[in-house]
């Protein structure tokens, strides 16, 4: 058996789409295929203005410009994320103060917070790992309570909700990947939903340039140049051409990785009652979008030889996130506060092969040979 870890589905439509942006000679930013994307967003999901990015790290910068985030702002996020959570703000000059996840989830733990809001604090990013949702309400409850920003990490939450609110549509601000790795992909790519009207105008204008160029071909404005800052964060055309195709089979990708999802959950439920590891527990408020089967082993020393084990058996399994409060960028930063849940999950957690190829058998043959590794030891 030869298993990677991830494998990208393509539907089969993404190549007659990129033929279609083609043959229609538009293929820059903003064309038929983008608008397309950015309105299947906002009718499914709600978002009140989508902008297609080209990555979410894009699509983060893009939030720390437009909430002008400058040297000295202090902008609280897990330290347990991928470093594009932490970059984009960076990047502007704040200083990133870093909350610890919680003890049975990687999410960050919302109690430790307030402790660390302080005059300066600008912005909260809370990121949904896997697909899971943070306690949003209480979150919008401190921002509201601090007049602080939320921007929503939710990379890996597409098609995901809390209480019934699809995640990214909650904060002022939503970022979403479509990164080869996530559930709906286009090789690199991202999305900004905009939920605050009131960054709606300024949004467009960072997207495009720091020009009122998308006012100008609604008819807004009859010239357009210059107006604020920005960047490029528009992706070609031919990039929303394949993410369409992709869009159009998301009820049956979600299908498929919650099958998948579901048989590894049954498949090591009695090894993780056992108390060899857990597996994700889906918090009371979230649904679970099946973007990511993990288990968290009780030391580093048996996620190595899971790890190993797996590997001599084809299956390639890794291990993600190195705590950013310890990254040999931010250490020199770092306060004397520990983040104990974090370091736990940086060295414990395991991500197993998900992707819409693998099919229920190789899902129960991954089961089995976890089974194998924990009896053994
Ligand atoms: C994938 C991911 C990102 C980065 O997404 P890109 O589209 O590759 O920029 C950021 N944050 C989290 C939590 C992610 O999982």
């Amino acid at each position: 058996m030869k298993k990677p870890f991830n494998k990208p589905y393509f539907t089969g439509k993404e190549t007659d789409y990129i033929r279609q942006a083609v043959e229609s000679g538009h293929i820059s930013g903003n064309g038929m295929f983008t608008k397309k994307c950015q309105s299947f967003f906002e009718k499914h999901w709600g978002f009140k203005k989508c902008l297609l990015t080209t990555s979410c790290t894009d699509a983060l910068e893009m939030s720390s410009l437009l909430l002008d985030i400058k040297p000295g702002d202090e902008v609280i996020m897990p330290s347990y994320t991928f470093v594009s959570t932490a970059l984009a703000f960076v990047r502007q000059g704040a200083k990133i103060v870093f909350v610890d996840s919680q003890g049975d989830h990687p999410n960050l733990d919302d109690v430790l917070i307030e402790k660390l809001i302080t005059p300066k604090t600008k912005a909260i990013v809370p990121v949904h790992y896997a697909g899971m949702a943070c306690d949003m309400d209480k979150i919008m409850a401190l921002a509201e309570k601090y007049n602080l920003f939320v921007v929503e990490d939710a990379a890996q939450a597409i098609n995901s909700y809390y209480k019934g609110k699809p995640l990214g549509s909650i904060g002022h601000l939503g970022c979403f990947s479509f990164h080869e790795t996530k559930n709906i992909q286009s090789g690199e790519g991202g999305m900004l939903a905009i939920n605050d009207e009131h960054f709606m105008k300024r949004a467009e204008i960072i997207w495009e340039k720091g020009t009122n160029r998308a006012e100008f071909f609604r008819g807004e404005v009859n010239k357009y140049g210059w107006v604020d800052i920005g960047s490029s964060f528009l992706p070609s055309d031919i990039i929303a051409a394949f993410l369409y195709a992709q869009l159009e089979n998301l009820d049956d990708i979600q299908k498929k990785r919650k099958e998948i999802w579901n048989t590894y959950f049954e498949g090591l439920q009695a090894l993780a009652k056992k108390g060899f590891f857990q597996i994700p527990q889906i918090p009371k408020h979230a649904t679970n979008n099946a973007h990511m089967f993990y288990l968290v082993c009780n030391s580093p020393e048996d996620r190595t030889g899971l790890i190993k084990h797996l590997r001599e058996n084809g299956v390639h399994a890794v291990f993600h996130y190195l705590s950013l409060q310890q990254s040999d960028y931010y250490r020199k930063n770092k306060d004397n506060r520990e983040l104990p849940n974090c370091n736990r999950f940086t060295d414990c957690l395991v991500r197993l092969p998900m992707y819409y190829e693998l099919s229920p058998e190789e899902t129960t043959m991954i089961t089995t040979l976890i089974g194998e590794f924990f009896m053994k030891s």
